[in-house]
């Protein structure tokens, strides 16, 4: 059975994904189990999404509940969930409104969208540039690849937008030179995900909002990986002491239904007013029912406290192993978002995991990403640890 469901999905999904050869059927907590029955401890909680582990009962329960009673109705309507969740959202943080939408791209979509239209709106219609950063990643739809800094994502969609420009992530005198008169906002990520779980320099998030102070432009922040207590706060950026104007937010969200949301401050959301932007599906019952209970878990479970704490212990183990083996490079990351950079090719490694039990993932070709779900064990972590032991020592 297996193999048919690999050959069958090999012929008819469009082959955007090179896939490992395991079908995966079920989950609970931090492990998955395949078709063969095999069990595997998920270091990477579907990248970042499934941050309260999988078949979480309150979020199972919500979900089951909230399908009975009411699964979808158009925006033309309020609903409870979305209000509730909505209300939660900006009690947690510096915004004041959101825009509930269905994934990443699109969050930061309504984001771009916000961003030049509040300058717009000012009667500043020639401010609409956006700087973003070297490495990042912003999303897949047209306006989010030409938001992202990386070749590879753009490559073969050209002319990609026009209005986006690029520096180095930490240089903050490179995004001094490249604001001007035309910019309406700098993109950034508290810490670059896909760009190989990058960190920012102390300071460099604070210089950031100065300069965008400073030039009287907006700072948008995409948490779409970071933020739901990941790096051991609710949101990355408020480890840094620094508030951005705009803030999206997708991934783990609602642990594992698709979400993404674009939050703003008053001054900044007043530009989108009826008819400015839409969508079907955001923020409809099921969804935010789910987003709503994943919310309310992390509080209650104060599960921001218990990443920073896990994070540390797996951090500092990861420390360790690089002082055992010379093919470590680097150890990054804050929280449960962590990476390790070997001195070559980490692909091969993420097989021989999975081999042994353990998803994890590869990004940017030599940086081994970790993201567990937020409850992981410390016992799990010294069995990865152990299993990459003899694994880099091969
Ligand atoms: C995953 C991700 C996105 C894109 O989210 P999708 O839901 O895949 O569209 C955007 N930005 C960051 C930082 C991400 O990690």
């Amino acid at each position: 059975m297996t193999d048919t469901i690999m050959q069958t999905a090999d012929r008819v999904i469009a082959a955007t994904y090179k896939r490992f050869p395991i079908v995966l059927e079920r989950g609970e907590g931090t492990a998955v189990w395949d078709t063969q029955g095999r069990r595997y401890t998920d270091f990477v909680s579907g990248i970042a999404v499934c941050n309260l582990g999988h078949a979480h009962p309150r979020i199972a329960e919500a979900v089951a509940r909230q399908a009975r009673q009411l699964v979808h109705v158009s925006n033309l309507y309020y609903t409870l969930p979305q209000t509730e969740l909505a209300d939660l959202l900006v009690a947690q943080c510096f915004a004041d409104r959101v825009f509930f939408c269905n994934s990443g791209a699109e969050a930061n979509e309504a984001a771009i969208k916000l961003a030049r239209k509040y300058f717009k709106d000012k009667g500043q219609p020639e401010r609409y540039r956006i700087v973003s950063m070297e490495q990042s990643f912003h999303g897949r739809t047209m306006a989010t690849l030409s938001a992202t800094g990386q070749e590879k994502i753009r490559a073969g969609y050209d002319p990609v937008l026009q209005g986006f420009s690029f520096v180095p992530f930490n240089d903050i005198e490179a995004l001094e030179a490249a604001v001007d008169e035309g910019t309406c906002a700098v993109m950034l990520e508290p810490i670059q995900g896909e760009g190989g779980i990058r960190c920012p320099a102390p300071d460099y998030l604070q210089q950031v909002r100065q300069l965008c102070n400073r030039h009287g432009i907006l700072m948008i922040l995409d948490e779409i990986q970071t933020g739901m207590s990941r790096t051991g706060a609710l949101f990355a950026h408020q480890h840094e002491g620094v508030t951005p104007d705009i803030m999206t937010l997708a991934k783990a969200l609602a642990n594992g239904l698709p979400i993404g949301a674009m939050l703003a401050t008053e001054k900044v959301a007043a530009a989108f007013g009826p008819g400015a932007h839409a969508s079907t599906f955001g923020g409809t019952p099921l969804v935010t029912a789910a987003a709503l209970e994943t919310l309310r878990t992390m509080l209650d479970e104060q599960i921001p406290r218990r990443a920073a704490e896990t994070g540390v212990y797996f951090r500092q183990a990861l420390e360790g192993l690089k002082k055992r083996c010379s093919h470590i490079v680097e150890v990054r990351g804050r929280g449960l978002l962590l990476g390790v950079q070997l001195d070559g090719p980490a692909d091969d490694l993420v097989a021989v995991c999975m081999q042994k039990g353990f998803l994890v993932n590869c990004v940017q070709g030599d940086t081994l990403r970790f993201a567990p779900p937020l409850i992981v064990q410390k016992e799990e972590i010294d069995a990865l640890i152990a299993c990459l032991e003899v694994i880099l020592k091969q």
